[in-house]
């Protein structure tokens, strides 16, 4: 692993993005903003799976008037996402939002683009210059030859936060996202190599659940690796939990952050002599939902079960119809695959 790249701490209500803070997870609604009880409801999910920061899309006066009542209610910081209308950023920093995510090219002239720098500065609120492939300036996407989409997008970010510092304004953070994932990996490290703002990194509109998390996973994994990025998040065609839960696996698969069980598991193969794959299903389901960083290892056989068995908390390695559970590194009991689960969630639960 590459040492992480240091940035500019920001803060969101009371999360801290950048300057060697753990990399934040996060997410956005897929509710209606006007909708209130239904975005709770949203907001409430994503806080149990640990979401650490939520965006809301505000595309109208409406859903600036029901960010103050969602507001009161949630008690993760909440960051509202504007396009086109500076005062829904006005109105959305009135309503209390811990962040803003906006595209000050859409906003319009400088004027605007001022007086939302200003009542941000007055609230301690970030901004977040969010660029996107799919919503490039025409001027910039038109000609654009192979090769030239991540250079383009940093120079819009650029030009962007440019902006922003002269309206003396520094509390920012940046994103530069594609569906594309080499070029969203080269915009994000050119841009790593001309500021010290943190980073938001996704690759955007990355598809349907399982595409969108492979995508996502190599994308955001080969920055990570790098020591690119402050804070992620997952999009997916998917309920907003999912996304939450895939950016954890991706840190954890870094060991960037620990978050909950990790479950080793074998693929089996024509040495298993229990029916495995019905019972790390049966672990998984279990596990769901367990706060505790624990590891667990659910092994086939006897070539690599041991040795994984023992490098977990709790381990368990079969052999024909029966099996070891290894606590610790330890051998503590052997049980009939007929146990299996209940022996293996009761070492979990004691260890
Ligand atoms: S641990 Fe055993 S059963 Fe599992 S994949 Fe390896 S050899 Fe096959």
């Amino acid at each position: 692993m590459f040492p992480r790249r240091t940035t500019k701490p920001v803060k969101i209500g009371g999360v801290t993005v950048g300057g060697g803070a753990p990399i934040v997870v996060q997410s956005m609604t897929k509710t209606d903003t006007r909708d209130v009880p239904a975005t709770v409801r949203q907001i409430r999910e994503l806080e149990e799976c640990g979401c650490e920061l939520v965006r809301l899309a505000v595309p109208d006066q409406e859903a600036v008037e029901a960010l103050k009542d969602i507001k009161s209610q949630a008690r993760v910081p909440l960051i509202a996402d504007i396009h086109f209308d500076y005062r829904l950023a006005l109105g959305a920093l009135e309503s209390g939002v811990a962040g803003l995510r906006l595209n000050p090219g859409n906003i319009g002239d400088a004027d605007k683009v001022a007086a939302v720098a200003r009542a941000a500065k007055e609230r301690g609120v970030p901004i977040r210059i969010g660029v996107n492939a799919g919503s490039l300036p025409k001027h910039v996407a038109a000609g654009m030859k192979e090769g030239e989409l991540a250079p383009r997008m940093v120079d819009v970010a650029l030009e962007q936060v440019r902006l922003l510092e002269s309206l003396d304004f520094d509390l920012i953070k940046i994103s530069l996202k594609a569906f594309d994932v080499p070029s969203t990996i080269q915009a994000y490290r050119l841009m790593a190599e001309k500021v010290s703002y943190p980073l938001h990194l996704g690759i955007t509109e990355s598809g349907p659940f399982r595409s969108g998390v492979v995508r996502s996973s190599v994308g955001l994994g080969i920055l990570l690796y790098q020591g690119i990025g402050d804070t992620i998040r997952v999009s997916l065609t998917a309920p907003p939990s999912e996304e939450v839960i895939a950016g954890y696996e991706i840190l954890k698969s870094l060991n960037l952050r620990e978050k909950g069980p990790v479950l080793v598991s074998c693929p089996s193969c024509g040495r298993v002599e229990v029916e495995l794959m019905g019972l790390v299903q049966a672990v998984e389901q279990k596990l769901a939902g367990m706060t505790r960083p624990v590891k667990v290892a659910v092994m086939g056989c006897v070539v690599n079960g041991p040795g994984e068995a023992r490098d977990a908390d709790v381990g368990l390695a079969c052999g024909k119809g029966r099996g070891v559970i290894f606590r610790k590194g330890e051998p503590v009991r052997t049980v009939e695959e007929k146990d299996f689960l209940p022996a293996l969630m009761a070492e979990i639960e004691a260890v």
